[in-house]
């Protein structure tokens, strides 16, 4: 069946055709390929496309696809071991890895989602400080719980209104939303709320408003007020952990998180998650305390035995970070030279391996108002031609692009020259 088949065809069983909303390129108007096999930095479609990939399973697949050591691990594993909901070596494996060559996880708990590590996250650090309120940022996303369906309202100080429907008033009545990188926001979000305040959650470097850096003065204030009203930091590593280095964003600020969650990479492209930090707030969970949280398929061997190879062959191999870093600084000075030449209005923010192409006049993208005020039309033709050009982007103004071990300065220049014959 050719790719419109298919997607016509599960548009009858899956709402939209998809399981998840984004995969059905509806900000982008087009029919998306549907993806056969995956090798290295390139996939291809039922019709025998190739596209080079610059999504990588949204972030997992960092080692470029089906990576032989990781293969190799999931094949041994699962000849004599797939699900057993009971205690493993691989488990401890991966856990001792990832508090020994990690800076602010003592312990570690291991689930099966991203949005399941926040949720847990978040629950962890209500039961530790016996408070209710959180606060998260406007644009940052922290899957799909309730209590992070939360737009900003309008005005600085909001309350936020419910994001999605189906979503209680209730639920998230417990929700701020804050400005990131806004210091005096964050103030007053404080003041106002500071000794109610459980947990603030934050993406350090934020990829789902696209790729955009916190600032360091902001993270030192953020750390500043959370010691001084009790409350837990929370960075949601899920996207820029083993990512923008191999110990994450916490590397790249002078501030120290309570309690991190990862997923994507840590998984090895296996439905994976983990929420960890400090001792003390972790032994609160259940058995050892009263926080409960637990899952059948958490753990499970052939998840932990992908992580271990995938963690345990980026600590072992630091090189890659900078291959990915060096095709990162190509790739990212590259267009922005195109786009001068061409007079595309553009800014690029790259953080290692994550990056975005914003189509604005701004001259930088810090703030969520900027890349609220981004050109979409713009975006969405250049996502038309990259595409007709063999090279498969997230299809969203407001995503990261992903770099892997896997790409090579031939792939980059190749992109290079497809932008160049981007028809403003
Ligand atoms: N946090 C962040 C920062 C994410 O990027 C995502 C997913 N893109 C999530 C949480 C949710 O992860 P999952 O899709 O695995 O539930």
């Amino acid at each position: 069946m050719s790719n419109i088949e298919i997607f016509e065809e599960s548009k009858k069983y899956m709402p939209g055709g998809v399981n998840s909303p984004v995969r059905a390129f509806k900000d982008v108007d087009l029919t998306p390929p549907i993806i056969k096999r995956g090798s290295g930095a390139y996939i291809f479609d039922e019709e025998g496309n190739r596209y080079t990939d610059f999504v990588g399973a949204w972030g997992p697949m960092l080692l470029g696809h089906c990576d032989e050591d990781v293969v190799k691990a999931i094949k041994d594993t699962c000849e004599n071991a797939i699900a057993f909901g009971a205690s493993t070596e691989l488990e401890l494996r991966l856990a001792k890895h990832m508090c020994t060559t990690l800076d602010n996880v003592e312990m570690v708990r291991m689930v099966n989602s991203g949005t399941e590590a926040t949720m847990s996250a978040v629950k962890l650090a209500r039961g530790y400080t016996g408070r209710d309120k959180i606060l998260k940022f406007a644009g940052c996303y922290h899957g799909h719980f309730d209590g992070f369906l939360v737009s900003a309202g309008s005005g600085l100080l909001t309350e936020g209104i419910p994001g999605s429907a189906g979503v209680p008033e209730e639920s998230i009545k417990n929700t701020i939303v804050g400005q990131y990188n806004n210091i005096e926001n964050i103030r007053q979000v404080f003041n106002k709320y500071g000794e109610e305040l459980a947990a603030v959650i934050i993406e350090p470097v934020a990829g789902n408003m696209g790729v955009v850096k916190a600032e360091n003065e902001f993270m030192e204030e953020l750390r500043a007020l959370c010691d001084k009203h009790g409350t837990l930091l929370i960075f949601d590593e899920v996207m820029s952990g083993f990512r923008v280095s191999y110990k994450g964003a916490q590397s790249l600020f002078k501030v120290k998180p309570d309690l991190v969650t990862y997923a994507k990479i840590m998984g090895g492209g296996l439905p994976c998650g983990a929420y960890g930090g400090r001792r003390d707030v972790m032994e609160k969970l259940s058995p050892l305390g009263d926080v409960y949280q637990a899952g059948t398929m958490s753990g499970n061997p052939v998840v932990m035995a992908a992580g271990l190879a995938t963690l345990t062959k980026l600590y072992n191999n630091h090189e890659y970070y900078q291959h990915i870093d060096s095709l990162g600084l190509k790739l990212q000075e590259g267009m922005k030279a195109i786009a001068k030449e061409k007079g595309i209005p553009l800014v690029v923010n790259r953080c290692g391996g994550m990056m975005t192409v914003f189509f604005t006049n701004k001259d930088k993208v810090t703030l969520y108002e900027d890349v609220m005020s981004c050109d979409t039309n713009l975006f969405k033709r250049f996502f038309t031609h990259m595409l007709k050009s063999g090279f498969n982007l997230p299809p969203s103004q407001y995503e990261a692009m992903f770099l892997s071990v896997k790409h090579s300065d031939k792939d980059i220049e190749e992109f290079l020259d497809a932008f160049r014959k981007f028809q403003v």
